[in-house]
């Protein structure tokens, strides 16, 4: 398979061009290096037929060959995992390392799903009767990802939707489609035809998909804005909706840590992926007492941090991953600029590439925009507490609810905070870590639903009781 260039779209097991193509920028450079196809209408309504068509035997195949199947996908992606690493780092921006990190990972949270089983529940075994809730499958799902961790997210969706015995056409975002396509080609040598579609547009192709009515649900990670979007749409026919959305997390720092050994892991926290992660750090609450030691040791890794074009070697952060996100979190910068709040800046290549530098805002107002706002890219405002109670009430008043992160060297009073977080996920003295067999759940305004766990998968199911009369 070759990775540089021949992009298609795979629909109903074969290689599909668009009519249309598309351009996909390296954000390193600004400028276009590869055409990816436009799907059509015709074509989209081929794809939720094919996977229709896929459906009526995949969702009989027995579970454990469905679980066979998802471990070679994995397989075969960690097979492939320097030549999506490289295409990653072009499309996305991110610098090789942790391009390979999220092409591993994938493959082994597919793997880790294929371990999984929907289960059935004996309700009761009497002479009288015997009732059971067994889970089945929904039908054809449709799936939609964002740009910022484009194989994982589609993973994600991938993994339990296949288990559960439905079918799927996936989109990914019309800024990073290329490993997406390539993985529909991979996954296609192995999959029964129809089981995975993998079609590709512009923003324009989503709302056809949701309103689409041969999908049973929509599976959808991207903006709250947009998810909401999708959500109105799928009331129309009442399809069921998986929204993972935006974040603005919250990280606590207490007074009790070792500065030195924490700072580089609530840098990174921030940063990595250019801070465009939905559950990365995106307001640091420090306590007063060892505020302006942090600061000074997150402004010496800001100045030390090298940005660039990922493909070169020591880069650890790359651009933002587009155009339209570049404005907005300049936009953000500079609003903090206007209004006299303290920056403290690292330094970014000049040039056409969308390079933002490594931004704190140092104790910037709750209420300025880049403390209520999701950056979503390298601006990270730090902000100064002296209690608990206000902390938690500071960290907990956003629309948002994602994640977010305690740092301390008690574990009790760590964990008696992270009770009082209102977020679906809360870290001790760590950060960004997902696992596939844990539930992630956006509270509030950060989704609707849930990915991952068995309640994840159990999203891609309806349960069915059979009840059984005796005697
Ligand atoms: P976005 O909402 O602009 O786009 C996401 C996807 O939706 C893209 O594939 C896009 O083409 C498609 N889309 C656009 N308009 C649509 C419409 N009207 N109907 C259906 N689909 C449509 O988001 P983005 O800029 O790609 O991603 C960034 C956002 O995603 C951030 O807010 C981030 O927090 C969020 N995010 C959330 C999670 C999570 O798990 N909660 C993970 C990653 C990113």
């Amino acid at each position: 398979m070759r990775f540089d260039s021949e992009y298609s779209m795979t629909i109903g097991g074969a290689a599909v061009a668009g009519t249309l193509d598309l351009g996909v920028i390296n954000p390193a450079t600004g400028e276009v290096f590869a055409q990816a196809p436009v799907c059509t209408p015709a074509q989209l309504d081929e794809a939720v037929s094919a996977a229709r068509t896929a459906y009526a035997r995949w969702r009989h195949v027995p579970v454990s060959e469905r679980q066979a199947m998802l471990c070679r996908l994995g397989d075969a992606l960690l097979d492939h995992a320097e030549d999506f690493a490289r295409l990653f780092t072009k499309e996305q921006g991110r610098p090789i390392a942790g391009a390979r990190v999220e092409v591993e990972a994938a493959g082994n949270w597919i793997k880790a799903v294929s371990r999984m089983e929907p289960p059935v529940h004996v309700l009761e075994d009497s002479l009288q009767r015997f009732v059971e809730t067994r889970y089945v499958p929904l039908g054809v799902v449709c799936a939609i990802a964002p740009w910022n961790f484009p194989l994982t997210l589609a993973v994600w969706k991938i993994a339990p939707a296949l288990l559960a015995g439905n079918t799927m056409v996936l989109k990914p975002s019309p800024f990073t489609p290329l490993c997406t396509l390539k993985m529909g080609e991979l996954f296609g040598e192995i999959l029964p035809a129809g089981v995975l579609n993998v079609i590709c547009g512009n923003d324009d192709l989503g709302p056809l998909m949701t309103a689409h009515p041969g999908f049973a649900k929509i599976a959808f990670t991207g903006s709250t804005e947009t998810g909401k979007k999708v959500m109105e749409t799928a009331a129309r026919d009442l399809k069921r909706v998986t929204l993972e959305l935006g974040g603005n997390d919250a990280a606590i720092v207490m007074p009790d840590v070792d500065l030195d050994q924490v700072a580089q892991k609530i840098f990174f926290g921030a940063f990595f992926n250019s801070a465009q992660i939905c559950i990365a750090t995106k307001r640091l609450y420090v306590h007063a007492s060892i505020y302006d030691a942090l600061r000074d040791r997150l402004a010496a890794l800001a100045g030390s941090t090298r940005m660039g074009d990922g493909s070169e070697q020591g880069v650890v952060l790359g651009p933002v991953q587009n155009k339209r996100q570049y404005e907005r979190v300049l936009a953000l910068i500079n609003d903090a600029r206007a209004n006299g709040l303290k920056l403290i800046q690292g330094s970014a290549p000049a040039g056409e590439g969308y390079f933002v530098p490594v931004t704190i805002v140092d104790n910037p107002p709750e209420t300025s925009r880049v403390v209520r706002e999701e950056a979503f890219g390298p601006v990270l405002p730090m902000l100064k507490f002296d209690s608990i109670d206000e902390v938690v009430a500071r960290a907990n008043d956003c629309e948002f609810g994602l994640a977010g992160a305690v740092w301390s060297g008690d574990e009790n009073i760590a964990l008696e905070i992270a009770r009082r977080l209102e977020t679906g996920t809360v870290w001790i003295n760590q950060n960004l870590q997902v696992r596939a067999d844990a539930p992630f759940a956006g509270h509030k305004q950060s989704g609707f639903g849930v990915e991952n766990g068995l309640e994840g998968l159990l999203e891609y199911m309806v349960p069915q009781v059979v009840n059984v009369a005796r005697g």
